[in-house]
């Protein structure tokens, strides 16, 4: 079946099947060094410079656990509602593959780090609980590269630069029932492990790696279908793709007379459609035992309070607050809760000036369009919070016109200063005083005869241009309101 043939045959096949979803997430952990060894994780260091006997997989070589990788994972399996358990244990998963030099890769089996969790998503206006079975902690494999060398039609090369590289697994239940759900639920694990700063997830970087478990049944049918594993998904896009090419096969499959067989299947993101890799492997396949370099992981209850007491506030009380506490609209919170930084941004700025709402448009509008035009982030915005803040403060205070505004912004960010001082130096500060003003308006007037006569046979709109030319002729600085009084005192006066 097609990639295309989907998106038409798709909806109607939903009305009588029931696609079953169930995540598997894998986020690299933000620590500096690896999760067994002193060596460090940065990212594009020159092939095979990153590696000891311990990530090289020598023998004799023992392993030392990295204590802030088990904390970043605690950190993660709290803000994802987990009950963490007080005693856990690494377990060796044996297979074999040229970057796995050990022959074994170290996770958690039967005593993971984290159980019974969840994720709040939302779809819609529907909002829906998805379960999280469990989470643990396990090291990741090096690379095997098969492109971009001159032989590589003959050979393929090994990269251990990764080998041993910390990672969480977030395993959920099988409780999603779309593509759209399994997309809202990654969008939010990722965002909430940015905010806890756990994880950069990074895609690009495969800093988060999904693979997604789909089977089907027939709508109205308790028992789940038998499922595939798709692999190679990293992007959100691809994630979406997947699924919905997945289940819109499987379907086809089961009303043509097949079956769905358990194995697990490659996307492939140039055609859009899944191909099967390998028949599924099962657990007695890895032959885990206890790893015997390590002891049990045994977390004691003073430390977890510390953790739990260190954790920021997470995405979704953010969006909640800055709604009640600063009147934004629910679209405005989302958008800017969408990263850490850049709810910290707003909410310095909105502190400063003392207006949220103006403070949000100024954030979302200028500030994020600058950014982008120069593919640049919050985190290296050239203009400040506090002087974003400055700004809109001057603004709301009617010191200046938000024309002026407007031509200050871009010269704040070209040139990282504050308003303040833009205001200053180019004498851009509003004209409010009547004695100047009172000047231009009778300029104006004395200028513009046909439209004063006008304005006193009752054409009354013809103010709006007077008001123009006054504000032309002061380059934009003058204050509106005051202008108009002034100029309907004038042309009153003279009547
Ligand atoms: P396995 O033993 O094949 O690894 P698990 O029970 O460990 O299977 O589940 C792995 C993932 O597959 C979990 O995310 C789970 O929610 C999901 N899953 C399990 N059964 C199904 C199913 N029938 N359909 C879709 N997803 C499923
Ligand atoms: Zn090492
Ligand atoms: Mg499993």
């Amino acid at each position: 079946m097609s990639s295309s043939a989907i998106d038409v045959a798709l909806p109607e096949m939903l009305a009588r099947y029931e696609p079953v979803i169930g995540l598997e997430v894998h986020v690299q952990l933000a620590t500096a060094t690896k999760i067994f060894c002193g060596c460090p994780t940065s990212f594009a260091a020159p092939p095979n410079t990153n590696v000891c006997p311990v990530c090289l997989g020598l023998p004799g070589a023992l392993p030392v656990l990295n204590r802030t990788a088990v904390e970043l994972a605690i950190k993660a399996a709290f803000a994802l509602d987990c009950t963490v358990r007080p005693e856990s244990r690494f377990a060796r998963k044996n297979y074999f593959y040229p970057d796995l030099p050990k022959g074994y890769q170290i996770s958690q089996y039967d005593e993971p780090l984290a159980e019974r969790g969840s994720v709040t998503i939302h779809i819609a206006d529907e909002v829906k609980r998805i379960g999280i079975t469990r989470i643990h902690v396990e090291d990741d494999a090096g690379k095997s590269i098969h492109e971009g060398f001159r032989d590589s039609d003959r050979y393929s090369y090994v990269d251990l630069n990764r080998s041993g590289t910390p990672l969480i697994e977030i395993v959920s239940e099988p409780e999603m029932r779309s593509s759209a759900e399994a997309y809202a639920y990654v969008t939010e694990v990722k965002q909430i492990l940015q905010f806890l700063e756990v994880s950069t997830c990074d895609m690009e970087k495969g800093h988060l790696r999904c693979d997604a478990n789909v089977s089907v049944r027939p709508r109205g049918q308790e028992k789940l279908g038998t499922k595939a594993e798709v692999k190679n998904l990293n992007s959100f896009r691809f994630l979406k793709q997947a699924l919905d090419y997945e289940i819109a096969r499987q379907i086809a499959l089961i009303e043509s007379g097949g079956r769905v067989v358990q194995e697990t299947r490659l996307y492939n993101p140039d055609t859009g459609e899944t191909a099967a890799m390998r028949s599924k492997e099962h657990a007695h396949d890895y032959r885990y035992f206890p790893e015997p370099d390590l002891e049990p992981l045994r977390l004691n209850a003073k430390w977890l309070a510390e953790i739990r007491s260190s954790m920021p506030e997470l995405p979704s009380a953010r969006r909640h607050r800055f709604v009640g506490e600063y009147g934004l609209r629910e679209y405005d919170a989302d958008v800017l809760t969408q990263n850490r930084a850049l709810s910290e941004y707003f909410e310095t700025a909105a502190k400063i000036s003392g207006d949220p709402k103006t403070t949000a448009n100024w954030v979302m509008g200028d500030l994020l369009g600058m950014l982008k035009a120069e593919g640049r982030e919050i985190s290296t915005s050239p203009v400040p919070a506090e002087n974003l803040g400055g700004l809109v403060k001057v603004l709301a205070a009617g010191e200046i016109s938000g024309k002026l505004a407007k031509e200050i912004f871009p010269k704040m960010f070209a040139t990282g200063r504050p308003a303040a001082v833009i205001i200053e130096q180019e004498g851009l500060r509003q004209m409010s005083d009547a004695g100047a003003l009172e000047k231009i308006i009778a300029d104006v007037v004395s200028a513009n005869p046909k439209q004063v006569e006008q304005y006193r046979g009752g054409k009354t709109t013809v103010l709006n241009y007077l008001v123009g030319q006054v504000m032309k002729a002061t380059r934009g600085q003058a204050n509106v309101a005051l202008v108009t009084d002034l100029l309907k005192q004038k042309l009153g006066d003279v009547c």
